[in-house]
């Protein structure tokens, strides 16, 4: 299968060979010919699957014939966060340079004067996150009876952010014979329902979850003490082959922390998370990808769905507390066929939140540790039953500190077996998480057996892979939970406020 057979223009097919791309991707080659068609359309997708182009592809050629009206945008793609959508309208120029379409970005952050002057001038798509687009609505700034495609990407965030009842609003003000496709990377009952309320006959087309299937991607825990996590990430990050590293945490005060200590520790960090404002985000995102800083620490929510070339290595240096956000931290790495690593840190608190990221993606992660001989046990690649490939020692150019430890380690057994009951699907559907909330109570899992050895020792008394440094405050703690309604991306719509 190649583009042509897909009925692209002549266009698109030569931007689309400017892009570098030799075929189709499995949702590109699904989803084009249906959009070309009119019809509805769900797709359960992950980034990295594709999946902007294959909305964005068919979008411009639909879009290729008509006229823009003030005011009156053709066509609207919604987005749960700033980066995603800036992702998406750069995803437009690029596929789109040699058509004569219009585009818009609203997001929030920036000048709301170049958007509404775009705006009057007529835009065949508009690209926006939901709090901007309701905040111009209600100022009669845009009319949305004249959109006849609506997009609806990463609707499962949509509900985690709190703009399901934004996105209703919208649809029930888009004309009713409108085209929409709904993209979202798992269906919980929500998105059912606003599928069944607003699509009309939907076709459906499901992806394989690229993070689990990804065999480039070599994962593994790493069993630490929380007070030992900074060391053990700075002894990580001297590695040499760490050349691109994207460190995620679970809150931006340790967002913060995080890459204050690891400059003052001289490493060429920077750091990305929803209390900065937008020019700020967009600044550190632009250094890292130019090479100017090579590590970025970053929260969830900033870092979601981020297509950013040559990352080398994840550090999840917290656990994430939603097993989604693995799967999304981890696929910033081992991006278009490139070899990633990733390594989460698991204290002992953070038994069950690891337990539900190898429920989720079915698989037993392996443990990393250090054999007697010092050599580390490789991650390995998409975690089944692989061959393990040997990594490089993780002690070179690390510190001698580190060396002297070593001989202590035992080596741990890796689990070599995927559990048979494990899928990727049938999870419970996930509750609605913000970056800074405190911790949830957990339901126990029904059928989830806690993960099993190495460690046959509680994880308690598991000791830190590096040696415990003097008593610090982690800054992940208490601090972070701030007042009622602090939250670091977007604000939900329901909270009446503009959600940008
Ligand atoms: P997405 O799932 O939209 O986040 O896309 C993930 C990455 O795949 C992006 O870097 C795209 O540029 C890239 N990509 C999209 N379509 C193709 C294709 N047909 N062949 C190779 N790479 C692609």
């Amino acid at each position: 299968m190649n583009f042509a057979d897909l009925g692209l223009s002549e266009e698109l097919l030569r931007a689309v060979e400017a892009a570098g791309y030799t075929e189709p991707t499995p949702i590109q080659a699904q989803a084009i010919p249906l959009i070309h068609m009119m019809k509805d359309l769900i797709a359960v997708a992950q980034t990295g699957t594709g999946k902007t182009a294959s909305f964005v592809l068919p979008m411009i050629d639909v879009l290729a014939s008509g006229r823009r009206r003030a005011r009156m945008p053709r066509s609207l793609i919604l987005e749960p966060t700033r980066e995603l959508a800036m992702q998406v309208a750069e995803n437009f120029e690029k596929y789109g340079v040699n058509h004569d379409l219009s585009m818009a970005l609203l997001i929030g952050g920036v000048q709301m004067g170049d958007q509404v002057r775009r705006l009057d001038e007529g835009v065949d798509v508009l690209i926006a996150t939901p709090g901007r687009l309701m905040d111009l609505f209600g100022r009669g700034k845009i009319m949305l009876n004249g959109c006849e495609l609506l997009v609806i990407d990463e609707a499962d965030r949509m509900l985690d952010m709190g703009f399901i009842p934004d996105i209703e609003f919208i649809c029930e003000k888009l004309p009713t014979t409108r085209q929409t496709l709904l993209f979202s990377a798992t269906m919980p009952g929500p998105i059912k329902k606003l599928a069944d309320r607003f699509l009309s006959n939907p076709r459906y087309i499901e992806m394989a979850r690229p993070a689990t299937a990804n065999i480039n991607i070599a994962q593994a825990k790493v069993h630490v003490s929380a007070r030992g996590k900074r060391d053990l990430l700075m002894d990580f990050l001297r590695s040499e082959e760490v050349t691109t590293a994207m460190v995620f945490a679970n809150r931006k005060t340790t967002v913060r922390d995080l890459n204050k200590s690891l400059q003052r520790s001289g490493f060429a960090s920077s750091e990305i998370h929803g209390d900065m404002d937008q020019p700020s985000r967009m600044a550190e995102l632009d250094r890292f990808k130019k090479g100017e800083v090579n590590i970025l620490v970053a929260s969830d929510v900033a870092a979601r769905g981020l297509d950013i070339k040559g990352v080398s290595h994840v550090f999840n240096f917290d656990t994430p507390w939603h097993p989604d956000d693995y799967i999304h931290r981890i696929g910033r790495t081992g991006r278009a066929g490139a070899k990633g690593q990733a390594f989460t840190f698991v204290t002992p608190e953070d038994a069950e939140a690891i337990a539900n990221v190898e429920k989720l993606t079915g698989i037993d992660i392996p443990l990393f540790t250090m054999s007697p001989t010092g050599e580390a046990e490789a991650p390995r690649s998409g975690g089944r039953a692989e061959a393990v490939e040997r990594a490089e020692p993780a002690s070179r150019g690390r510190g001698g500190r580190r060396s002297e430890e070593k001989p202590r380690r035992q080596p741990a057994a890796l689990e070599q077996e995927p559990r048979p009951e494990r899928g990727s699907r049938g999870r419970p559907a996930p509750e609605p998480m913000r970056e800074s909330e405190p911790k949830p109570e957990r339901q126990p899992r029904a059928a989830a057996p806690a993960p099993t050895p190495p460690a046959a020792r509680p994880l308690a008394s598991a000791p830190p892979l590096v040696p415990t440094p003097a008593p610090r405050r982690e800054g992940d703690g208490e601090e972070d939970r701030g007042a009622p309604g602090e939250w670091n991306g977007p604000v939900p719509g329901f909270l009446g406020k503009s959600a940008l």
